[in-house]
């Protein structure tokens, strides 16, 4: 699924995840905007504790996307900050980052 980001109608301020309210001009009406592409800025590792269900380590990046926001997505490897990245949406409503080839 693509990852959808919000966009005031106001003053076009885009953010992730959804909000209420636009905290820049406090308007309350949004449009979806597709947000496919990004960068990455940040990695971190998600250590899991020994014996958890899915055990292993959980790589995640933080991701600028091209419409704006900033987004924590899950990675499969390491990639490096300033790498381009498609963004997706799994089937449990998290974000995915993968190197665009
Ligand atoms: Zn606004």
């Amino acid at each position: 699924m693509t990852l959808k980001v919000f966009q005031c109608e106001q003053c076009g301020l885009t953010v992730f995840p959804a909000r209420y309210l636009c905290f820049q001009c406090g308007a309350a009406k949004w449009r979806e905007r597709a947000a496919e592409r990004g960068t990455i800025d940040e990695l971190t590792t998600v250590r899991r504790r020994v014996g958890a269900r899915d055990g292993g380590d959980v790589l995640l990046a933080s991701v600028t996307t091209d419409a704006g926001p900033i987004v924590i997505a899950r990675i499969e490897r390491a990639m490096r900050a300033g790498d381009a990245v498609r963004l997706a949406i799994d089937e449990q409503s998290r974000v995915l980052a993968r190197p665009i080839a």
